[in-house]
């Protein structure tokens, strides 16, 4: 697999070759932008891989197991691979492996309208992403295989994963919850914000964004005490919940 080494048009030509097939095989996935997808769809799309890009190198010699599970938890991530550290002293058949695909950045991919990049490939619809998501988790996998550990950041990744699959970087440019959420609700950290909780309006402002905003109230009973002596309360609130305070 070290040696395999394919010209970008080969590698445009191969995932169109694969799109098709899984338009074919997948009962979610049958166009570009899709809006339903489950596990099983990413072992359609690692059998396509295998066998379109591998030579079925998985299919013919990998004895262990290969877990694909798409991942609510991950939010700054895009995909994440793992697997025991002693691989080096396990027998084949019991090598594991588990690939997480971020669901976030899947629902999120057109919720902010730019340019997409993964692995500095434009990707141009939520189905790019997907798969050029999984190719530098595929390289993960083979990483792990042949030096027993894995590094995105360094040399032997960034040969591999250009060799195969033509990524110049290993890192992604998709929309983040955060970047996502503060897009949608047009608020950003330092704004001030006023919010109903338990009957009573707080007035504060945010501090943080992710999943939800990191809000500081004032409030003479709070546990936090800022550099005027002003005692403040931390809330953990829905972006949706709450509204801009001018
Ligand atoms: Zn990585």
């Amino acid at each position: 697999m070290i040696d395999i080494k394919y010209d970008l048009e080969d590698i445009k030509n191969k995932r169109k070759t694969i799109k098709k097939l899984l338009f074919e095989r997948s009962i979610n996935i049958k166009a570009d932008n899709f809006s339903k997808i489950e596990d099983n769809d990413l072992y359609i799309l690692f059998e396509l891989y295998d066998k379109i890009f591998l030579f079925s190198w998985f299919k013919e010699n990998f004895k262990g197991k290969i877990i694909l599970k798409l991942s609510k938890q991950l939010s700054r991530a895009a995909g994440n691979t793992k697997t025991s550290k002693c691989i080096a002293e396990m027998k084949p058949e019991e090598i594991k492996f588990e690939i997480k695909i971020s669901l976030n950045h899947l629902i999120n991919f057109n919720k902010v309208d730019r340019i997409k990049y993964v692995g500095g490939i434009e990707a141009a619809s939520v189905l790019d992403g997907l798969m050029l998501i999984f190719e530098h988790e595929i390289c993960h996998v083979i990483e792990f295989l042949i030096y027993h550990k894995s590094s995105c950041s360094k040399k032997n990744f960034k040969n591999l994963i250009y060799n195969i699959f033509g990524h110049v970087e290993s890192t992604h440019k998709l929309i983040g919850v955060k970047e996502a959420n503060m897009s949608i609700f047009g608020m950003r950290p330092g704004d001030n914000v006023k919010f109903m909780a338990e009957g009573r309006t707080y007035n504060g402002f945010i501090q943080k964004i992710n999943t939800r905003a990191t809000v500081m109230c004032f409030d003479e009973r709070g546990r936090y005490i800022d550099e005027f002596g002003r005692r403040l309360t931390k809330f953990y609130v829905p972006l949706e919940s709450l509204m801009k305070d001018d």
